[in-house]
């Protein structure tokens, strides 16, 4: 018998021969996975990211054109861990592409790939928040991570395209030699936050707090997702005074007014840190993001 699983690789590289060296068709989630798979597969690969960076992943807007992309992919990667949860179902099921169905070669889901943090035990109800119920969907923003993502997506590519899994491999190896190399400068830039204490808007930067050394010990949101009201603020306003908190950490598309108010009445130093490849203009691959988010927090701090 032969089974669907079976012939779904040879289907694939049908597909992928009768098109000369045409390149594989990686369409991702977020613009973060685009520059990882751009990195990696270089000239072998044609990527585009359903969102922009300069949107919160948690929420997007199928339209058409999202769903002819997911429709021609060979490969899909998402973030996974519910990040996507609103919206990608429904576009999957119109999309009608089986290649990139989850549990297919053509899908896949690099939450996988790295440690998860914030995963919560026992059942979860919607009171501990509307997003973040498979643990914090967050985590590209550990540059450690980012060499697990970009050795899982190699190896997908070169299984999918594998005349060109060295290439995948060797363009991999590349990227984590230069990604060591640049955490240690970022370390060493950012080493007086060290156990510092700092807020953060959304529970987002948990990961990046973890790779380098400062402590997120409150949210304006008083749960992931829901926002915050004139009464969670106040005893925000006073826990920031009484453990004499610093920094509040936000991305650019979350409302300003709540960061303006704490920083009004505490002097609190607000960062718009951007979260993603493609938030602002300039930050174009993984290694653009970090430089801008350790140049941001000094400039932070200057002011
Ligand atoms: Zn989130």
């Amino acid at each position: 018998m032969i089974r669907l699983h079976n012939i779904l690789p040879a289907l694939f590289l049908l597909t992928f021969s009768a098109t000369g060296h045409a390149a594989l068709r990686v369409v991702t989630t977020t613009q973060d996975l685009a520059a990882l798979a751009e990195t990696v597969g270089g000239e072998y690969v044609k990527v585009q990211s359903l969102t922009p960076g300069t949107s919160d992943p948690h929420f997007a807007v199928a339209k058409p054109s999202m769903i002819r992309k997911v429709f021609r992919a060979d490969l899909l990667l998402v973030i996974g861990a519910d990040m996507e949860i609103g919206w990608l179902p429904p576009l999957l099921q119109a999309a009608r592409n089986i290649r990139v169905q989850p549990g297919n070669p053509g899908h896949l889901d690099l939450s996988g790939a790295v440690p998860i943090l914030g995963k919560l035990s026992g059942s979860v109800s919607r009171a501990l928040g509307d997003v973040h119920a498979k643990g914090n969907p967050h985590y590209w923003l550990d540059p450690r991570n980012g060499v697990h993502m970009a050795r899982a997506i190699a190896a997908r590519l070169g299984k999918l395209d594998p005349e060109h899994a060295a290439e995948y491999e060797r363009r991999f190896r590349a990227f984590e030699q230069t990604l060591n190399d640049k955490l240690l400068v970022w370390q060493a830039t950012l080493s007086h936050l060290k156990g510092k204490p700092v807020v953060a808007y959304h529970t987002s930067f948990i990961y990046l707090a973890d790779a380098f050394g400062f402590r997120i010990v409150d949210e304006v949101e008083p749960k992931p997702g829901i926002a915050p009201s004139a009464a969670s603020l106040s005893a925000l306003l006073a826990r920031i005074t009484a453990d004499r908190i610093g920094f509040l950490i936000m991305e650019p598309y979350y409302e300003r007014r709540s960061a303006r108010y704490l920083n009004e009445h505490t002097g609190i130093h607000v960062a718009v840190l951007p979260q993603s490849v493609g938030a602002r203009k300039g930050i174009d691959s993984y290694f653009d993001l970090f430089d801008a988010i350790v140049i941001e927090l000094l400039n932070t701090e200057e002011n």
